[in-house]
């Protein structure tokens, strides 16, 4: 049967596409070029704004009118919301956010009965970690490795622990294990995946066991490794034993993502988010302390519910201080069913202004933070070969983007670059 595999949103979801394109490959099925030669497609959709909802309607529209006859199975968070809705778009099969390792199953049910099959019916708040498979399977010199999923913050405007889930951590061994297999098999960097990672370890045992025991873990369990790279943490998460971690381990990449959503102390407690802006700093500066290169980069909420004009300068000028390298903007987006939802969202226009605002400023930083490296040597991990233009690309170490003029195809090697405006390719 030859497949195609579809992923919207998060890295979870692109990990857990790797993991089925993985068991579909092992059963004999073959991968397509495209939809529209596919006999089965699989959507692994996401809900975290309006607009990903949007996208992912689209999505399943767009793969039931390009393959008419396929089976398209649905899985994922907008998929858990709004399953009903996915069906009568065209999805054959709907799977929520657990449950997803039957999908196989279901296709096979389904090419025999031509039943329509929806199982997102269930509480799975309570639910172990759902072991996925063995092996992530990117075409890349860079694997992702799944290590928790669901959340129990219950931030304001986030529906993410209503649609995944409490934290579940995947067991310690099976991590240990598929790293080492990841490392083994050639992959030079491994991207700790999550849905807040920085969860890990509190429901195993006695929960002393927590994320950075796991890493050093890895990076003892795998002398191979070149690169670790953990996907986004909180600020908050940010511990001495972590702090240890940056210090004794240069595999650690030279970047975190540490995700501030509001520079005002205010906004922050309408977020309900577990931490204020000065503890925010301070961790900034402790890191800092260690690795005085780190790039840092963060999320923003634009135009949070009755965010003033007092309060958007605070983020601004927070954002400032804090000399983030990167800041992805997200104009907030009320979510049915969270607190945030009740209160009086800012209007349309002003949200506008302050998302220019912020990815002016972003670009500023960005463009500082690249120009400190201008004339360095750097390493670079090459993942990208464009054959017409005879380019290959790759990262940093500190995630920045680098081209290099190659007729051969550099993927998964590791070579000194010097970062120029010529070979910056952002
Ligand atoms: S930490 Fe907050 S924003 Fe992040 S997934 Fe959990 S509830 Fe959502």
């Amino acid at each position: 049967m030859l497949f195609y595999l579809f992923s919207l949103g998060c890295k979870v979801n692109s990990y857990e596409n790797d993991a089925l394109r993985k068991s579909l490959l092992e059963r004999g099925d073959e991968e397509a070029n495209g939809p529209e030669e596919a006999s089965l497609i699989v959507i692994n959709t996401c809900s975290v704004t309006g607009k990903a909802d949007q996208k992912s309607r689209q999505h399943i529209r767009k793969m039931r009118r390009l393959a008419p006859k396929a089976v398209i199975a649905v899985m994922g968070c907008y998929s858990e919301l709004h399953a009903d809705e996915a069906l009568s778009m065209g999805a054959d099969i709907v799977v929520g956010t657990s449950d997803r390792s039957k999908i196989l199953g279901f296709v096979d049910s389904f090419r025999k009965d031509g039943k329509k099959i929806k199982d997102v019916e269930k509480n799975n708040r309570h639910e172990k970690y759902e072991e996925m498979g063995q092996m992530a399977l990117s075409e890349n010199a860079r694997a992702y490795l799944k290590i928790q999923d669901g959340c129990d913050n219950f931030c304001s405007y986030c529906l993410i622990p209503f649609l995944r889930g409490n934290s579940r951590s995947r067991d310690k061994d099976e991590t240990i294990a598929e790293a080492k297999r990841l490392s083994e098999a050639g992959y030079k960097e491994l991207i700790i995946s999550g849905i807040h990672i920085g969860m890990y370890g509190k429901d195993l045992g006695d929960g002393s066991y927590r994320l950075a025991d796991l890493l050093k873990d890895i990076l003892l369990a795998c002398p191979k490794l070149k690169r670790l790279r953990i996907s986004s943490l909180e600020e908050s998460e940010i511990d001495d034993k972590f702090l240890d971690l940056l210090r004794d381990f240069p595999q650690i990449v030279d970047h975190l993502h540490l995700p501030l959503q509001s520079g005002s102390p205010t906004v922050l407690q309408r977020m309900k988010r577990h931490y204020d802006t000065p503890s925010f700093l301070l961790t900034l500066s402790k890191v800092r302390a260690i690795r005085p290169d780190i790039a840092i980069t963060t999320d923003v909420i634009v135009g949070f519910p009755l965010e003033s004009d007092k309060e958007w300068q605070e983020t601004m000028d927070f954002c400032k201080k804090a000399k983030f390298s990167e800041i992805h903007v997200f104009p907030y987006s009320p979510r049915e069913g969270t607190y945030s939802y009740t209160l009086k969202d800012t209007s349309p226009e002003v949200k506008e202004k302050r998302v220019h605002e912020l990815l002016d400023l972003s670009n500023e930083l960005r463009q500082a933070y690249e120009e400190r490296f201008y004339g360095k040597k750097m390493e670079v991990l090459f993942e990208d070969f464009d054959e017409r233009n005879s380019l290959c690309y790759g990262h940093t170490a500190n995630y920045l983007l680098v081209k290099v003029a190659s007729k051969r195809k550099l993927h998964g090697e590791i070579l000194d670059v010097i970062y120029d405006k010529e070979s910056a390719a952002d």
